[in-house]
């Protein structure tokens, strides 16, 4: 009856099931949430669309990427530049001169960078081994003990000298005023929200919601010819290797009767003693003038089986594991493995869809 059966309405899954779709195949997906979209779902709150499973900003170096996802949602010009706020002192992200300026009072990139270098020095580093050292012989030790050592060690539940050096390279330090967060060419969010961009890319294909594929496998499977699975893949497995890990997030979501909480759409938090990683305001990824505001508190929290799955942990014991289920999903001849979950790798939306894309190149 199907062609393809496709298990996951998220970004790989719908990016598939529209390219499936304008090949001439017959798709039914499924999704065992009661919704489409998967972690970029926006549900509408007071005329604001909330980004229930954490903020999601789209930014992309890839020119195909962002011409596709334009075909199904008009993208506004946000940018993202959150603020630190540490004990009540409020710096610029990512590390640049209106941070260094504010940290220091310094003026021009010259100072800036021979105060790095002067607190680099002083604290004797020159081979960095660990995020710690990383950060220090990056940004200085003010920078390091304000905004970096209390956040990093909430995100991952341990020190900064106990986790990899690479973790911090992801941000950029910039000597020029610019509180652009990513790097990328292009960037913004869907106008109206990534639920409706999702459910334009699934225009007039069959979407069950609140159908769990292992309830159905037998069933669904015996009327499709091949199947793209997005979920965990050792869920696909019934964990008979062992149990892959992630890093999960918690979110406390509240409606306030002000117009404007923090003004901004993410501030985060980077003393230790706030519990919370961060808030989203999330009104401000739309420049909203609603009367109300929807703010999210992030807290990171150990995941256990059952939780939601959002972080893989890229370790080598994680890794290892993958490479073990990763065998037996090449065996499976009627299955394709793909996505975040699927692959257990942590991707960014362009990736997926880039991945999603090349995949049906392959197989279309
Ligand atoms: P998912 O969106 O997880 O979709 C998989 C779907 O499969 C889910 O809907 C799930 O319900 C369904 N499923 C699983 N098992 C079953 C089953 N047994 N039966 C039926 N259905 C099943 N990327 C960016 O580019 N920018 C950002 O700012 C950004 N922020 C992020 C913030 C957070 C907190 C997180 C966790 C991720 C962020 N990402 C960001 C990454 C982004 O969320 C992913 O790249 C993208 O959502 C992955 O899409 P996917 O289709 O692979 O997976
Ligand atoms: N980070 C930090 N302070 C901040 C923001 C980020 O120390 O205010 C560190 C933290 O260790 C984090 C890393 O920089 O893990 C990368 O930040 P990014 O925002 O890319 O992390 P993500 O939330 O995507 O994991």
């Amino acid at each position: 009856m199907y062609d393809y059966l496709i298990v996951g309405a998220g970004l790989f899954g719908a990016v598939f099931a529209r390219e499936a779709t304008d090949k001439g195949k017959k798709v039914l997906v499924i999704d065992k949430r009661d919704h489409i979209a998967g972690n970029v779902f926006t549900r509408e709150i007071e005329g604001i669309n909330v980004h229930e499973y954490g903020a999601h900003i789209f930014h992309t170096n890839n020119r195909e990427v962002w011409e596709y996802v334009n075909k199904f949602a008009e993208f506004n010009r946000f940018t993202n530049a959150p603020v630190a706020n540490y004990k009540g002192e409020l710096y610029s992200l990512p590390f640049n001169m209106y941070t260094f300026n504010k940290m220091w009072g310094v003026v021009t990139p010259e100072e800036a960078k021979a105060k790095i270098e002067e607190q680099r020095k002083a604290a004797g580093i020159t081979e960095p081994k660990n995020l710690e050292e990383q950060a220090i012989s990056l940004v200085g030790t003010d920078i390091y003990e304000k905004l970096i050592k209390g956040y990093t060690k909430k995100q991952w539940g341990r020190p900064c000298s106990e986790l990899p050096a690479f973790i911090i390279k992801r941000l950029p330090v910039r000597y020029t005023f610019d509180n652009n967060y990513f790097n990328a060419l292009f960037q913004g969010i869907p106008m109206g929200g990534y639920t409706k961009m999702v459910e334009n890319m699934l225009k007039g294909i069959e979407v069950r919601t609140g159908v769990d594929y292992f309830d159905v496998k037998d069933e669904l499977e015996a009327q499709a010819q091949k199947v793209i699975y997005t979920g965990p893949i050792d869920a696909y497995f019934d964990y008979k290797l062992g149990t892959l890990e992630y890093r999960s997030v918690r979110f406390e979501t509240e409606v306030l009767d002000t117009d404007n909480f923090q003004g901004n759409a993410a501030v985060n938090f980077t003393d230790e003693e706030t519990p919370w990683t961060r808030i989203i305001e999330h009104k401000f990824f739309e420049f909203g003038e609603q009367p109300k505001t929807v703010i999210s508190r992030e807290y990171s929290s150990e995941w256990e089986k059952g939780d939601e799955p959002y972080y893989p942990v890229n370790d080598e014991k994680n890794g290892k594991l993958y490479e073990e289920y990763k065998k037996l999903a090449d065996a499976e001849e009627k299955v394709v493995f793909g996505g975040r979950l699927g692959e257990y790798k942590y991707y960014d939306m362009d990736k997926v869809i880039e991945s999603a894309l090349e995949a049906a190149k392959k197989y279309l």
